[in-house]
């Protein structure tokens, strides 16, 4: 990953490049964003310049033997370290970084932008809790013990700490103080609120932002091949969270507006034999594409209070514009809230495999109740 494929963000590339510039380099440095921001490819592309051997005035070159590892994640200078859990094959003290290594790099290449939740479905935990273990903290002292091979710069790189075990978190506190020479963490969080103070106190925050619709347009122009009104569309309904722009894209959602509009219609009119049927259904559809429909839910409710308080900010046009005019006439902010409320328990139930039917047809019962 290099500076020019984040895809805007020009601000913080600069000072990161300048700070890298003048020999001013943290040794550790807390790359904060909520979920959506580009803050693990902005520490990925990061860590390439700093090993980069022939780098330009901003950005790495991408063609010298470390680029080239980068590239492909395998620097040996350059370590990992991010939540895992048991899986089938791996138990006990084995769960950590290192042995899902293969796993990790194929996450990486795949959707450097990509989330928790992605991530435990690509390593085969998605039914149990992640963490980052006293066990793997023992291993990054380790790694960091070795004299750097090659690079300029040994580099750690924590992917969400807010998942360590107090006990890791403890554990690397007098490390991270005091690294060796040349040796530069990069902690990259969603919710860093959630990190011990005395990890906070350490670490030289960097604030990583939302894309704004703009930088998000042209990422899905020019990278995805999306076509103009649709890639503007799709960041507006995405909210700066590219993933979720590209959820929207991949998956079914030509189809989910007509779903949500129907379903919704059933839902006001307590139409119970359709309610049925329509869980029915929305059982039979795989799992992505359940989800997604919820998450289009949620959009379209935020949309509909959007259109109720600061009608000027509202989005939405075409078909779904019209659906959300009647639809924000019998919704109002505490009926919003009700059912985003329980689209996100559902989402939540269907990620640990609750039965879809049962919850669909419970969901459209509650969302009745709550339009009434
Ligand atoms: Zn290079």
């Amino acid at each position: 990953m290099r500076l020019s494929e984040i895809g805007g963000l020009e601000e913080v590339q600069n000072k990161l490049v300048q700070a890298v510039k003048s020999g001013q380099v943290p040794h550790a440095q807390l790359f904060m964003g909520k979920q959506g921001s580009p803050n693990l490819p902005m520490a990925l592309a990061y860590a390439t310049f700093l090993n980069c051997e022939n780098p330009s005035d901003n950005d790495s070159c991408g063609t010298c033997a470390s680029c080239i590892k980068m590239d492909k994640y395998i620097h040996p200078d350059v370590h990992f370290v991010f939540p895992v859990s048991s899986t089938k094959n791996i138990t006990g003290k084995d769960v950590v970084s290192t042995n899902f290594l293969k796993e990790w790099r194929s996450f990486l290449l795949d959707s450097p932008f990509g989330n928790m939740n992605q991530w435990a479905t690509v390593f085969g935990g998605e039914d149990k809790q992640a963490n980052i273990s006293k066990e793997e903290s023992r291993q990054i002292i380790k790694n960091l013990s070795l004299k750097a091979f090659e690079a300029k710069y040994k580099v750690m790189i924590i992917w969400l700490p807010e998942f360590m075990h107090p006990s890791a978190a403890n554990g690397i506190l007098k490390i991270l103080e005091e690294p060796p020479e040349k040796t530069v963490f990069l902690l990259v969080s969603n919710d860093h609120e959630k990190l011990l103070t005395t990890i906070l106190s350490r670490t030289q925050r960097v604030t990583i932002p939302q894309f704004t619709d703009q930088e998000l347009t042209q990422s899905l122009i020019d990278k995805h091949g999306v076509e103009e009104t649709r890639a503007r569309q799709l960041a507006h309904l995405a909210n700066g969270d590219l993933q979720a722009a590209l959820r929207f894209m991949n998956s079914v959602e030509d189809n989910n507006h007509q779903l949500f509009a129907d379903w919704m219609r059933d839902c006001f009119k307590r139409d119970f034999t359709s309610m049925v049927k329509r869980a029915d259904s929305f059982h039979a559809m795989n799992k992505v594409a359940q989800k997604s429909l919820l998450l289009y839910g949620i959009t379209m409710l935020r949309e509909s209070l959007i259109r109720n308080t600061v009608p000027d900010l509202a989005r939405v046009s075409g078909e779904e514009g019209k659906f959300l005019e009647n639809f924000s006439k019998v919704m109002n902010p505490d009926k919003v809230a009700a059912i985003s409320e329980k689209l996100n328990e559902a989402h939540y139930h269907l990620e640990r495999n609750a039965s879809a039917k049962m919850m669909f047809l419970d969901l459209s019962l509650q969302i009745s109740m709550i339009i009434k």
